[in-house]
């Protein structure tokens, strides 16, 4: 048996942590389950480069949003007709304490390029105060000004 010593690390620790929390992020793999890096996918969403085009983007964006905490977003895609007073100020409370772990969209009807209305059904994984959970929705999607916005879940 060989023994080796671990290499040491230069240890310049305040190498900025963000930019290589950020450089991590967008090569690695997408938090929404797509197989794509997070450059080529929810990315351009969060960023507002692009829009999705289909409300199973928009959900994945959304998951994705809650993985990296991105308030704005989520306020931003949630329609105005079910946005709920102090949405912001309950989403920034509650969302450090959930760690999300995987998304799997079970169904999906309508909500293509062409519709203006869609449904998703997804499992979301999650640990909170140190539990694993299931979180399991049929979420309704409407378009505003030929946006997807998320509307509200059903059942
Ligand atoms: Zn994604």
């Amino acid at each position: 048996m060989e023994e080796n010593e671990a290499p040491r690390e230069e240890e310049s620790q305040e190498e900025n942590n963000q930019e290589r929390v950020l450089r991590i992020r967008l090569r690695t793999e997408c938090p929404c389950g797509s197989g794509k890096a997070y450059v080529d996918c929810c990315r351009d969403y969060h960023t507002g480069k692009r829009a999705p085009e289909t409300a199973e983007q928009l959900m994945r964006s959304r998951y994705t949003a809650y993985f990296f905490r991105l308030a704005d977003y989520l306020v931003g895609t949630q329609h105005p007709d079910t946005r709920p007073r102090g949405i912001r100020e309950e989403l920034e409370q509650t969302m450090p304490d959930m760690m999300w772990r995987s998304l799997k969209i079970l169904s999906t009807s309508k909500g293509q390029k062409a519709d203006n209305k869609g449904k998703v059904e997804f499992v979301a994984t999650l640990h909170h105060e140190g539990k694993l959970l299931q979180h399991h929705e049929k979420s309704r999607f409407k378009k505003l000004k030929g946006k997807w916005k998320y509307l509200d879940a059903k059942g």
